[in-house]
């Protein structure tokens, strides 16, 4: 056993930790806590598993949310560099500097709006985020990882079920959409695992599940971000409508579609993210 994880298991409990401080989860904060140390460990030992790791040593990990800190815990054992926490909720700071202490020159708490803070000029590559999302934030943050995947070696991320399976979706199914397109554009995307409601205190009504991102080799420049997102949102504003309906504006909307090799009665979930690629290269 390493010396961290030595002095991680020290620690009190989860649920003793969660008592000692009254931390009752706020709904509005999304938080659902995971107090279970099989599942927080299963995220890492996954995650690790499917890079091929054995551990995060010598790579910057970022964690959104420590909450009561079961998952910054399996975090830390997995022996980073460093460990940066950002957390917006003020009561869940003292918890996570009962963590920091075991190595204080090896982790920074970050106390505030992950939205507002750009991983991508914080440490060195290769980087890490790792996170049970507040679920009320999880797609905006997502895309803004998503816009500068070249900075990240990867991501695990627990999203609702829902929220994971539209990630997934292939192209002609009800669940494709904006986020599966720059998703899938960007990264190989994989499910680590599924996890039941009751593995959460408190239970949220639905499922989750924890995806791996990776940064594909070839990453869209920012110009064609640009252009994706604006092509994307038009024509999923109206999901059901032929392209040749929602794009009826674009003057060039012909050859732009002959290009990418798309007909004009074509609904968008039935268009290839490659295609939507080559389709606002042409038209934008
Ligand atoms: N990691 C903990 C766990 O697994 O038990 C907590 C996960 S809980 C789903 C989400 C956490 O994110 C909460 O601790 C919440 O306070 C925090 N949070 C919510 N919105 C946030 C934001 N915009 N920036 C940073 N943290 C946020």
């Amino acid at each position: 056993m390493t010396l961290l994880k030595e002095k991680i298991e020290k620690l009190p409990s989860l649920r003793t930790t969660v008592e000692a401080y009254g931390l009752i989860a706020k709904k509005a904060l999304g938080q659902n806590f995971l107090l279970d140390r099989n599942i927080t460990d299963k995220i890492i030992r996954l995650s690790l598993g499917a890079q091929k790791l054995s551990d995060f040593s010598g790579s910057d990990v970022f964690e959104v949310g420590s909450g009561p800190g079961g998952l910054t815990r399996a975090i830390f054992s997995a022996e980073p560099n460093h460990l940066t926490v950002v957390e917006m909720d003020e009561r869940c700071i003292a918890i996570a500097q009962d963590i920091q202490s075991l190595a204080p020159d090896r982790m920074d708490i970050i106390n505030g709006d992950a939205l507002k803070v750009d991983f991508s000029t914080i440490g060195h590559t290769p980087r890490h985020i790792i996170s049970n999302l507040p679920y009320n934030v999880s797609v905006p943050l997502l895309f803004g990882w998503l816009k500068s995947m070249g900075c990240f070696q990867s991501l695990t991320l627990m999203f609702q079920k829902e929220v994971a399976d539209r990630i997934l979706a292939p192209i002609k199914t009800k669940d494709y959409g904006r986020v599966s397109i720059l998703s899938q554009l960007q990264c190989s995307v994989e499910k680590l695992m599924d996890v039941s409601p009751d593995c959460f205190v408190p239970a949220p009504k639905v499922w989750s599940s924890v995806l791996l991102f990776r940064p594909l080799e070839k990453l869209l420049t920012e110009d064609q971000i640009v252009k994706i997102e604006k092509l994307t949102q038009i024509v999923f504003a109206q999901r059901r409508k032929m392209i040749r309906q929602s794009l009826k504006g674009f003057a060039t909307l012909e050859s732009a579609a002959q290009k990418a090799n798309i007909l004009l009665t074509m609904r968008p979930e039935e268009i290839t993210p490659q295609q939507f690629l080559l389709l606002a290269e042409n038209l934008l």
